[in-house]
């Protein structure tokens, strides 16, 4: 029986009351859930409407999380798909492995990263989620389990990148790790003061460097825009590191120390506390040491716990956009220029140059282009702000990133990925009566029953 509860995104927003089935493969092949709609659902930490289902069911993956095989020569590990990338660095870099790829967090599912096809900060050069999975396997809408790879059923393997769970669930997957020889990595800070030196900056070291990401200081305007901290950064090697660190050079984390213990005010972030945090991130990324542990180089935000409650109890959203590189200075500035003089709040931010995309994947994100992503707590009149932006971003040739949406209409989606069309024969092919649907896919009519054309 499910138990009835009140989820939503890591943004708190948008919420709703959804049917929780906890999912066990040995017991649930055949999908026996009464009458609901499903949608499986990982970590929860897409920032939107992801994996809430309104009075539907919701399918907890947090018992699919055997680890099945792992190859020491090719650095294969096959897992089920609930495992956790944190689970993943616990178990495999002592030994000498780490992840391909990681977003910002390490708290997600190997199923919710191909679901989202995840980037990370070395786009540039190691591409997206898709590019690190040689095969998985999906329990259907008939009940059928398939395997999925770029030879086996390679419609549904493409299209589940970028596919939000709505093709079936993955229960496990097979992803390539990378050899490493420390858990650390050796970085640079380079501090610019306008955009244009931060585009250079970006062009002038991303060669050099496997990871690269800035903040931008979003109070900033003028010939300011754009001012902030460009972090570059490689694996160390052994010999890169001093000798405090190289008596454990694979040492791993120990769970967060700190949380956020219930929903702040909302009157806690104003344009003051922005810029005392603004301040803050700008000396503490400029000073940071040379060599730093993936805790701080990658995942700085899980050293809080439940650091999402600090946007209080409407919860915020994250936008995502990604700009094609023609032109792309100028978009880029004048997006920016839209956000620093709305009356919203802009909070944390990461702006990034991604390498190419993954063009058979239709509704993956990532394409070669400037990307930026940005924090605004829920207030009134955000969706006007959101919808300008939206206007924008399509005139310019970009997209916004759907795992962490919570606001853009169907016919700007359709502008936004135009190979839609290409995913929607997956979804008519694999699940005909469209079992697999959430609060997303209804809002955006990505299904093949809402779709009108
Ligand atoms: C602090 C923070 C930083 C982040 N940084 C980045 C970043 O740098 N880059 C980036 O790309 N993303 C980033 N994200 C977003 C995050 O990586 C993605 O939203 C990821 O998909 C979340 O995984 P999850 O396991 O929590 O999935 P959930 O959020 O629970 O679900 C995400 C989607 O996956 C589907 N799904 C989950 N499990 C399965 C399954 N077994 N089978 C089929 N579908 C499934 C769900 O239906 C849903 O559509 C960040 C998120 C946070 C909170």
């Amino acid at each position: 029986m499910p138990t009835s509860n009140t989820i939503s995104g890591w943004g708190n927003f948008p919420k709703a009351k959804s049917n929780l089935y906890n999912f066990r493969i040995e017991n649930d092949l055949l999908l026996s859930y009464s009458d609901d709609y499903l949608i499986p659902r990982g970590l929860g930490r897409s920032y939107g409407d992801q994996a809430i289902n309104l009075n539907q069911g919701v399918l907890l993956t947090q018992n699919l999380n055997r680890l099945l095989d792992f190859d020491e020569e090719t650095g294969i590990l096959t897992c089920e798909a609930g495992v956790s990338l944190a689970e993943i660095i616990h178990i495999f870099s002592p030994r000498g492995w780490f992840p391909m790829i990681a977003p910002g967090t390490k708290y997600v599912t190997v199923g919710g990263a191909i679901a989202n096809d995840i980037h990370g900060k070395g786009h540039h050069i190691d591409g997206s989620f898709v590019s690190c999975v040689t095969e998985f396997t999906v329990l259907l809408a008939d009940g059928s389990v398939v395997t999925a790879s770029r030879s086996e059923n390679p419609d549904l393997f493409w299209s589940s990148f970028g596919g939000l769970g709505l093709l079936g669930i993955i229960l496990s997957a097979s992803i390539r790790l990378r050899k490493i020889e420390t858990t650390f990595f050796s970085h640079q800070s380079v501090r610019v003061n306008s955009l244009d030196h931060l585009l250079d900056s970006i062009d002038e070291f991303d060669k050099e460097y496997n990871y690269s990401v800035a903040w931008v200081d979003s109070l900033a305007r003028g010939s300011k825009l754009g001012k902030g901290v460009l972090t570059l950064g490689n694996h160390a090697s052994k010999t890169d590191l001093a000798t405090d660190f190289s008596h454990n050079p694979l040492k791993v984390s120990e769970p967060p120390k700190f949380a956020v213990p219930f929903e702040l005010p909302a009157a806690t972030l104003n344009k003051v506390s922005v810029k005392i945090l603004n301040t803050f991130l700008e000396l503490l990324q400029s000073r940071s040491k040379s060599v730093a542990h993936y805790e701080e180089f990658f995942f700085p935000l899980d050293k809080v716990s439940n650091w999402n409650r600090g946007y209080g109890k409407k919860g915020f959203i994250q936008y995502q956009f990604v700009v094609p590189l023609e032109n792309g200075r100028k978009n880029i500035r004048s997006l920016l220029q839209e956000i620093v003089n709305s009356d919203q709040t802009p909070f944390l931010n990461v702006l990034k140059k991604f390498g190419k995309g993954e063009e058979k994947c239709p509704l993956s994100f990532p394409f070669e282009g400037y990307t930026f992503a940005i924090d605004f707590p829920v207030r009134k009149g955000l969706n006007l702000l959101t919808k300008k932006l939206d206007e924008l971003v399509v005139d310019y040739g970009g997209r916004i990133y759907l795992g962490k949406d919570a606001m853009l209409d169907s016919n700007t989606f359709r502008q936004m990925y135009p190979k839609y069309h290409t995913w929607l024969e997956a979804k008519r092919k694999y699940d005909p009566a469209n079992l697999f649907s959430s609060n997303l896919s209804r809002r955006l009519k990505i299904d093949y029953c809402s779709s009108n054309s």
